[in-house]
């Protein structure tokens, strides 16, 4: 049976939030995973890391983390003092997830979050190749903290390297490391891949964790996704691995913005409603899951 797990900002719009609220709402929900961005433990005392873990273990809740990479840290970049930076930074960051016993980071974190300078030609190889570089560096950090590094095919209004699972796959056979993987998500597979079906394949022996959201970024099965066509592959691919559930349904604040949420989604947008929609998605996915691996 797959991990379920919720990401953290289906309930607060700054990207730090109270993380030990959430812990025990996630399981209390049923969830066996939170996800959060990773950037916050940058700036934790060590002490409030060990209160988390602590939590984390009692709930018996794994902790996964994700990124979105400022443009300052691109590591993709054309000019080498930002790679530099970038690398350092995302060093610096695997160390942190390893620290709090982390298995798996995520998200745009091979290249600048929404940074597309391509040349005029349209041209990506030079940005790719830089990105490939830092990642040979920063891979050997995950392999010392025993993280996994996941690539995530991101739709092209988030990035410009990785849009689709064939460029994800392509990408990480070219690091030659265990600990690296492909994640894919399938609010950017709906805007990119032909089909989730093929993608799902394509992507299955290197797929280290999925993310679900609907074409609105509302709970799966609150948009127009065919999650049957998604879970039905990811059971013939005998997928057994993570699934985070990550919808964005609420305007305003630092994750309204980054996610370009214009509009409230929920008729209603109280936390308890929001509890209950997690309460759901739980039991959508799983129904799901019973029924392809039958
Ligand atoms: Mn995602």
């Amino acid at each position: 049976m797959n991990k379920l797990g919720i990401f953290i900002n289906f309930w607060e719009n700054n990207w730090n939030v109270d993380h030990i609220k959430y812990m025990k709402k996630a399981k209390d929900i049923g969830f066996d995973i939170l996800e959060f961005q990773a950037q916050p433990l940058l700036d934790m005392s060590k002490e409030h890391m060990e209160d988390m873990k602590k939590t984390a273990a009692d709930l018996n809740l794994e902790l996964t983390y994700s990124l979105g990479l400022n443009p300052q840290y691109d590591v993709s970049s054309m000019d080498e003092q930002v790679r530099n930076a970038g690398i350092e930074y995302l060093k610096n960051i695997v160390e942190h997830v390893g620290y709090m016993g982390g298995k798996i980071i995520s998200g745009v974190s091979y290249a600048g979050w929404r940074c597309c300078s391509v040349d005029s030609n349209g041209d990506k190889k030079h940005l790719l190749e830089n990105s490939l570089r830092s990642m040979r560096k920063i891979v050997k950090t995950a392999e010392d903290n025993g993280v996994i590094y996941a690539v995530e095919a991101v739709n092209r209004f988030e990035g410009c390297l990785i849009n689709t699972a064939k460029e994800a796959v392509e990408y990480v056979e070219q690091i030659d490391s265990d600990n690296i993987g492909v994640l894919l998500d399938t609010y950017h597979m709906n805007i990119e891949e032909n089909s989730f079906w093929d993608a799902i394949h394509l992507a299955s022996d290197k797929l280290v964790s999925f993310h679900t959201g609907d074409n609105n970024r509302r709970c799966p099965g609150r948009g127009h996704i065919d999650f049957d066509e998604i879970f039905k592959a990811l059971a013939d691919v005998k997928y057994d691995g993570r699934i985070v559930s990550e919808p964005f349904v609420a305007k305003g604040g630092e994750v309204g913005e980054a996610i370009a949420v214009w509009r409230n989604l929920e008729s209603d947008m109280s936390p308890e409603y929001r509890d209950q929609e997690a309460a759901y998605i739980l039991d959508f996915e799983k129904q799901l899951i019973h029924y392809y691996n039958k």
